[in-house]
């Protein structure tokens, strides 16, 4: 039996950044390593159906031990983040004792508790770590490396009853479009879990709504020497509409269920200005008021400067996946008492973003998302406890166990 440990490094080592300029599927090659990698992993181990279609999708089946059980998927994705610059992907493990953990001495970079107070309960335990060039990738190579893990203690040990079990490895999460191409009638589920968050006793089952909004300001340039009564300067315009949305409502004052309008983009000069935002909340009425307040502060722009002066753009991108995986309570009990009986207290937290389970929620397979252990994803200062990289797979058999 080879540990989720020695699994989730040989999976780390290799580059699966994904790409979103490139607008193909996958987004990068390098995803089709891992993917090739998995593939022949899933049939070395006996899995039945293994395919690796042309979109870089890894299908394995794992079959039933037991009779009248659902068909559960469990779904991790291949691509990590392109938040870090480095893809030399050098993965460590070292022992956490409370000092400062060295991840780079050259670059003096550390891991601590002064600047992550949270690694105080890791004291004791091993940690994987990167060398501060890259991101880790436990974020989702730990949930791979854990579903993998599964899969082999399920073939092994005929003791387990379960359900048909299928495992589904997906391209491009972090750029958005994992869920898309998806084959939902290959597998067939009843149900589906991805296995792509953090602490492993909190289970997710509601995102955010999703809009983004565009707002042109259409200007009028004049000589500056000869302006006074004739310049709208469409930068400062900018500015005022900006300054007509609630100051609070932002990323970095808001948690937990509180919504957002998030300015990610402001470009311009007198003649012609733009301003980008995404508008979340995990409560679809008042993301639609955040859109009407849009709305709003463009006419009150158009009333000071004149009509056609700003123009709101507004698009919906996702919704809360929360509605649909309410209709199912049976997914929810089955992953609270995996959890429970591993000795630990289940815990929901509301996503403060999307997932490929949303997406796949609404296309039908209820999909909520469950911990791989990894923190502090999508930086340098990403690490992964050994424990509970480990202890998560005996809560995925706990969840397939019928
Ligand atoms: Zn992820």
């Amino acid at each position: 039996m080879e540990t989720a440990l020695d699994r989730f490094l040989r999976y780390a080592r290799l580059d699966t950044t994904s790409d979103e300029t490139t607008g193909t599927t996958p987004s990068s090659q390098g995803q089709w390593a891992l993917a090739r990698l998995l593939r022949d992993e899933m049939a070395a181990l006996g899995l039945q159906k293994v395919l690796l279609d042309e979109h870089c999708y890894a299908y394995g089946l794992i079959p039933a031990s037991a009779d009248h059980q659902p068909t559960i998927a469990l779904i991790a994705h291949l691509d990590t983040v392109a938040a870090v610059p480095g893809r030399a992907f050098n993965p460590s493990v070292k022992r956490y004792t409370g000092d400062p953990l060295v991840l780079n001495e050259a670059l003096g970079l550390t891991l601590s508790e002064a600047d992550f107070p949270a690694l105080a309960k890791f004291r004791g335990q091993d940690l994987v770590v990167t060398d501060g060039t890259t991101v880790l990738g436990a974020d989702d190579k730990a949930g791979i490396a854990q579903i993998m893990t599964l899969a082999e203690r399920l073939m092994e040990d005929a003791t387990i009853p379960h359900g048909d079990i299928w495992l589904v490895f997906t391209p491009d999460e972090e750029i958005g479009s994992g869920a898309d191409l998806l084959d939902l009638d290959r597998i067939s589920a009843d149900f589906a879990y991805t296995v792509d968050g953090g602490a492993l006793q909190i289970i997710s089952y509601e995102t955010f709504n999703a809009a983004s909004a565009t707002v042109r300001i259409k200007g009028r340039n004049i000589h500056p020497g000869s302006a006074k009564g004739k310049m709208k300067n469409a930068v400062t315009i900018a500015m005022r509409f900006h300054s007509l949305l609630p100051e609070r409502e932002v990323p970095e004052q808001t948690e937990g269920y509180e919504g957002f309008y998030h300015l990610s983009k402001i470009a311009g000069e007198e003649e012609e200005a733009s301003l980008s935002y995404i508008l979340r909340d995990h409560d679809a009425d008042k993301l639609e008021e955040k859109k009407q307040r849009m709305l709003q502060a463009a006419e009150e722009i158009n009333r000071q400067h004149g009509a056609g002066t700003a123009l709101v753009s507004l698009r919906d991108s996702y919704r809360n996946m929360g509605e649909i995986i309410t209709r199912y309570p049976q997914v929810m009990d089955r992953a609270k008492r995996a959890i429970a009986s591993c000795g630990m207290t289940p815990e929901t937290v509301p996503i403060r973003g999307g997932t490929d389970g949303a997406r796949l929620s609404f296309r039908g397979l209820p999909c909520p998302n469950l911990g791989t252990g990894g923190e502090n994803a999508h930086g340098i200062y990403e690490f992964l406890p050994v424990q509970a990289l480990q202890k998560m797979v005996e809560v995925l058999i706990e969840i397939v166990r019928a």
